[in-house]
């Protein structure tokens, strides 16, 4: 028999299962959170979305003071205290982390430092920090144990030089030459960050382009500026047969062509994807079900297959993004607490935090093409913009994809300095089903980056202010 009971237990601490947590204790629910860490925070907070966050904008400091040069300003050459650095990080984090857990006392949560795997349907074995075992009975279960590093064949965890996002984030030392293996958002921004802090960065993408999946333009824009930063990037090219030896990583790299060379790294960053934390927590003494790729499948109430366990945010399928949890954690309690609401995003934000950032939300123009929906894509070049011209940032783009019968906002693309909080105005658009005619309407500050929002949706009637593109049958 159990010993213990709960009537809402959230397995898994981080921006999903905080987030469940918090909402179920203020709608009055009895609830019991489940997560190793001390206080709650999970991937995104402590080896996640924030440090990297953290780090990159002391990146961002560092390009900031190199353009200043050209215009007079010259603050020398900076002198990097990593270990300085590296505390101020975790600084950051202790900050919200302790926050977190001061929530939970505010909300009475019950929460128990440690791991839970599912005994039956009804019951979880636990196991606290101290590794004392026991057993807690629930009504409801939220499963929120999110998701890993994936690795790659040879490349093993538990080398000094072989380094993940975990490790990465750790900023134990500044790498001289460093090989980032996968050119998607992880590696490109951690990449961002070293090569900011002085190490000579090499990314090698299997596929012909960096951020397979996202609109080519914007990732045109990226790749532009982050080939004067990197020392190199490779595309279409494997990383294979790490060699670690003293002083490095010896580290093949195969071309399209087969060629492969074998170079020296101090470090090398494997960054190739994440997977879902599906296999050890005893799903099978349940009737949840779990997808080819791990995921837990879950209803647009995002139920699994047994009933009154319910899964969300990175276990529960992609985007993994910390915003789609948080956004899922929501669904899950208000379904548990029998409101009529379902998980039906029209836009899920993505931001690449690199330099220039890059940013979407909604249907990318590659997408309205693929599924058969009329469409006009309209642009504003930010050479165009005048706060972009004052940031000495005049490379980026805001464009639209509006389906071209109702001038429905359906997508917005992103790429410059800022794309990443700008791309909220765009998600509002596409989930208030606006027009291009209601953005334009919509008087926006000057001068600000946000006016590129606004002129490129007026493209679309020829009428932008900032740049001359009459409509071709005028
Ligand atoms: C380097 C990096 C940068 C990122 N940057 C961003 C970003 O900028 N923006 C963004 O949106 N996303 C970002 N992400 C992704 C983001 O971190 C995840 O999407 C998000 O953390 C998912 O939240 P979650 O609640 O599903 O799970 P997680 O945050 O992974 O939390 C799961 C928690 O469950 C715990 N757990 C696991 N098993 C058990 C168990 N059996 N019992 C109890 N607890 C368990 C884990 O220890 C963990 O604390 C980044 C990820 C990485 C690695």
């Amino acid at each position: 028999m159990p010993d213990k009971s709960t009537q809402l237990v959230v397995i898994g601490g981080g921006p999903g299962g905080y987030a469940a947590a918090f909402l179920a204790a203020d709608l009055g629910m009895a609830v019991t959170l489940i997560d190793p860490a001390v206080n709650p925070g999970g991937v995104c907070l402590y080896r996640g979305c924030i440090p990297s966050k953290a780090l990159l904008h002391v990146a961002k400091l560092i390009h900031e003071a190199n353009e200043a040069r050209a215009w007079g300003i010259d603050f020398g050459s900076p002198k990097i205290d990593a270990a300085q650095l590296s505390a101020w990080k975790d600084k950051v984090v202790g900050q919200l982390t302790g926050g977190l857990g001061q929530l939970v006392k505010q909300r009475k949560v019950n929460h128990i430092q440690g791991t839970a795997t599912f005994k039956d349907n009804r019951t979880l074995n636990v196991t606290d920090s101290l590794g004392a075992a026991d057993t807690l009975s629930f009504e409801k279960a939220i499963v929120a144990v999110g998701s890993s590093a994936m690795s790659i064949p040879g490349f093993d965890k538990g080398s000094d030089h072989i380094w993940f996002s975990k490790e990465a984030l750790e900023l134990s030392q500044i790498p001289k030459r460093l090989l980032v293996i996968g050119g998607g958002y992880i590696g490109l921004e951690l990449g961002t960050v070293y090569a900011a802090l002085g190490s000579e960065v090499t990314v090698a993408e299997m596929m012909p382009t960096l951020l397979p999946g996202v609109d080519k333009e914007l990732v045109r824009h990226l790749k532009k500026q982050l080939s004067d930063n990197f020392k190199e990037i490779l595309l279409e090219t494997m990383a294979t047969d790490p060699k670690v030896q003293k002083n490095g990583v010896k580290v093949t790299l195969k071309d399209k062509n087969g060629d492969a060379t074998t170079r020296l790294f101090d470090k090398v960053l494997v960054a190739v994807g994440r997977r879902p934390n599906t296999d050890a927590i005893g799903l099978e003494n349940t009737g949840v079900k779990v997808d080819n790729n791990g995921f837990i499948e879950v209803d647009d109430r995002r139920q699994t297959a047994e009933p009154g366990i319910y899964a969300i945010g990175d276990v529960a399928g992609e985007p993994m993004l910390a915003h789609k949890a948080s956004h899922e954690a929501r669904i899950a309690v208000e379904v548990i607490a029998g409101q009529n609401v379902v998980y039906e995003p029209a836009a899920i934000p993505a931001v690449v935090f690199t330099d220039p950032e890059i940013a979407w939300a909604g249907l990318t123009e590659a997408e309205a093409k693929s599924q058969g929906i009329e469409h006009t894509v309209t642009r504003f070049p930010w050479a165009a913009s005048g706060r972009a011209i004052t940031l000495g940032r005049s490379q980026g783009v805001t464009k639209l994809v509006i389906e071209t019968a109702t001038e429905r906002v359906l997508g917005v693309g992103i790429a410059g300095p800022g794309a990443g909080e700008m791309i909220a105005e765009a998600v509002m658009a596409i989930e208030m089903a606006a027009t291009a005619t209601d953005l334009s309407l919509a008087i926006h500050p000057h001068p600000t980056l946000s006016e590129t929002m606004k002129e490129a949706a007026e493209v679309l009637h020829g009428t932008a202010t900032h740049i001359y593109r009459p409509l071709r049958n005028k």
